[in-house]
């Protein structure tokens, strides 16, 4: 069935955004998957896990009330096109994940178009025939059925807890108070995450 949300609200995604595009698309279709499955956002107090720190993020974000802002969207950019939604109320979880053959036959060339692209070498017909093909993707994951975008994972599994709230502590090297969970040692001393990323490349 082709995606529920209405138009005026698609349109608000794709302005928060900045453009539309496949990405966003699958974001969209997985929220709305999520909300079939798990109920409205009024009905269920979600926790999004995104695997992927492409444009569908900005569509989760906008149509649940998962944002990173609030902890209850957390990234881990595993590569995956796959977002994980935890129900705390119902401690139901399900994780969408995009199957192999949604994008369909036009995945190739479309590949193949946006390799040309990157490497500055695409003619003008490329970039009519890419911006063609990827209009025509949008609107092929639009018309999808969930079933046929996405793979459903149930499980029982619990949310991951909100990050703790501990001591900060100062960096050794440029004085910034940091919190201790994402401090590193390093020759003894505390660091925070840059400044343990530049001693650790000089060495
Ligand atoms: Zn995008
Ligand atoms: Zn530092």
């Amino acid at each position: 069935m082709r995606c529920t949300f209405p138009q005026k609200t698609l349109q608000e995604v794709i302005t928060f955004h900045g453009h539309s595009c496949p990405g966003l698309t699958i974001g969209i279709r997985a929220a709305e998957l999520a909300q079939r499955e798990l109920g409205q956002p009024e009905e269920t107090d979600l926790v999004a896990v995104c695997e992927t720190d492409m444009c569908g993020v900005d569509a989760i974000q906008y149509l649940t009330d998962c944002t990173l802002g609030t902890g209850k969207l957390i990234l881990h950019d595993y590569g995956k096109m796959a977002f994980c939604f935890y129900d705390r109320k119902s401690d139901r979880s399900l994780r969408v994940l995009l199957r192999d053959d949604a994008r369909g036959e036009s995945e190739v060339e479309l590949n193949a178009l946006m390799q040309k692209i990157g490497q500055g070498k695409a003619s003008t017909d490329d970039l009519a025939r890419h911006s063609e093909l990827r209009q025509s993707l949008i609107d092929r994951f639009l018309e999808l059925d969930l079933e046929k975008m996405f793979i459903l994972q149930w499980s029982n599994a619990k949310a991951p807890r909100p990050p703790r709230v501990l001591a900060s502590l100062a960096c050794a090297a440029c004085g910034e108070k940091t919190m201790e969970s994402r401090t590193r040692r390093f020759d003894g001393k505390t660091l925070c995450i840059p400044c343990f990323n530049a001693v650790e490349q000089k060495t």
